[in-house]
């Protein structure tokens, strides 16, 4: 049977998924005055950066630890918008500890200078590298923002732009490519290093506060998702989950007239946001739109996995909130105990492992996966020996982001479309940064405004 639900207004919105960039452009659009219903075919809003209740130890356990940057202002704006600011931690300075091996531990640590200056501070006292690599990679990242500025990093991959900074191996391990794997979630053989500067430039070369990181003391869903859909409804407007659309309807004059959900229904709409990743989106679209080159080519996006493994000890083997590993395949270690800053009468020590970027084990069998984890925590905190795992989980997102690679660059659409009133959304969408939150947002927002600015708003 198909119903339909006849939106009438010129400011009626359609928006399908909600992830960061389809809630945060339904904010914004709400925000205007405009009727937004958002659609989203899973039970639970949150798309790629969502928690669940563990019912065995009561965690919130979100899908991947995810930090955000204190130069994520889109992203803060958006946490602002719908009150929910006091659910996040901000680090006053930058502050990262990071762990070569049993004991041998070394600070990132800003200055209290005025930025850029600060990050001189922090590589001059970095233990992990020796005096002369420290005075290298500070003339690197300078040489690289020269760089980015004559437009020379278009078609360097993050390893050959190190080569070309002449940075040693030892420099690659301990700074770079921590940075660069962490941001960019794949290998510098294959990340582009336009991007790898984009993130620099923003995150370490401008304001002090940019450089420092920022979580969520609560579980991902519960900082933006609740407090999104308040803002919509409040607004007027409505958030559906199971709600998966899986035809955009043609109209006249090359519109998009109406979205089909399954099961039949039918929404009409004077405008549609597709807030989706690129696969979801090709399987949307009108068959004609298909052929269009400025849809036919993004199926030449592919994607980059992340694995987290999250585990919970009978005790605390760490005070650290989180930790950075060199050489070993586990990447970062976060205390979520310390993180949500609460201290568990029966499982004080819950730990969350992330690899980005894992493309080479993503097809492991959880058992090996969470060996290599256990193997890699006991040789940089030799205590965790000592602990008694009480449980684990293993999660493996295959399509996590988009892979930062050098064609990338030129297959990333705009949010404007060829079809007048349909507009995309998603971190995979050019913003000129790599796929992560502060780039979903600013799609998401983009999008909003477009459709605001046609409607004359
Ligand atoms: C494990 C992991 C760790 C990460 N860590 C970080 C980090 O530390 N920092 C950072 O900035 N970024 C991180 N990211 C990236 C970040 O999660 C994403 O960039 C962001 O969540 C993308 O949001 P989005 O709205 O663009 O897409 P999504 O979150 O994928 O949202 C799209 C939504 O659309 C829905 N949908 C799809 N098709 C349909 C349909 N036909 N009908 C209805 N709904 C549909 C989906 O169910 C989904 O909810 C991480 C990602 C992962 C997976």
């Amino acid at each position: 049977m198909t119903t339909t639900n006849t939106m009438p207004g010129a400011k009626d919105v359609v928006v399908i998924g909600a992830g960061f960039a389809g809630l945060s452009a339904a904010v914004a659009l709400a925000s205007k005055g405009f009727r937004v219903v958002v659609l989203e075919g899973k039970p639970a809003l949150g798309g790629r950066a969502y928690s669940f209740s563990d019912a065995e130890t009561g965690d919130f356990v979100d899908n991947g630890q995810h930090v955000l940057m204190g130069c994520y202002s889109e992203t803060l704006d958006f946490i602002e918008q719908i009150g929910a600011r006091d659910k996040l931690v901000f680090q006053e300075d930058l502050e990262i500890e990071m762990l070569a091996g049993a004991g041998r531990s070394a600070r990132l640590r800003t200055s209290r200078l005025p930025g850029p200056l600060h990050m001189s501070g922090a590589l001059l006292g970095y233990g992990h590298l020796t005096t002369r690599e420290r005075v290298a990679a500070m003339r690197a990242g300078f040489k690289l923002l020269a760089m980015r500025r004559r437009g020379e990093l278009k078609n360097l991959t993050v390893s050959e732009l190190m080569d070309r900074l002449g940075q040693s191996e030892n420099a690659r391990q301990c700074f770079w490519y921590p940075i660069s794997v962490a941001t960019l979630n794949d290998e510098p053989e294959s990340s582009s290093a336009e991007l790898l500067a984009e993130v620099l430039k923003r995150a370490f070369f401008s304001r002090r506060r940019d450089s420092a990181f920022v979580y969520s003391r609560v579980g991902l869903s519960d900082l933006y998702c609740t407090g999104a859909k308040q803002f919509i409804e409040r607004a007027g407007g409505a958030v559906e989950t199971r709600a998966t659309v899986e035809m955009l309807e043609p109209g006249e004059g090359g519109r998009i007239q109406s979205v089909r959900l399954r099961g039949g229904r039918r929404i009409e709409a004077s405008n549609f946001i597709a807030a989706v990743p690129a696969p979801q989106l090709m399987r949307l679209l009108p068959e004609n739109a298909v052929a269009n080159n400025f849809f036919a080519r993004l199926a030449g996006l592919s994607s980059s996995p992340i694995i987290c493994a999250h585990v919970w000890f009978d005790r605390e083997i760490t005070d650290s909130p989180f930790v950075g590993f060199i050489d070993t395949t586990t990447q970062w270690m976060f205390n979520k105990r310390r993180i949500f800053s609460e201290r568990g009468e029966q499982h004080p020590g819950y730990l969350s492992f992330v690899i980005s970027g894992a493309r080479k084990l993503i097809d492991l069998g959880n058992d090996e996966l969470i060996a290599i984890v256990m193997r890699d925590l006991k040789r940089m905190i030799p205590a965790a020996a000592e602990a008694n795992v009480v449980k684990w989980l293993v999660l493996k997102e295959k399509q996590a982001t988009m892979a930062p690679d050098l064609s990338s660059h030129e297959l990333r659409p705009t949010v404007e479309t060829p079809i007048p009133n349909f507009f995309l959304a998603g971190d995979w969408i050019q913003t000129g940064l790599p796929a992560t939150i502060e780039s979903a947002v600013i799609a998401g927002r983009a999008a909003a405004n477009a459709i605001v600015s046609r409607a004359g708003g």
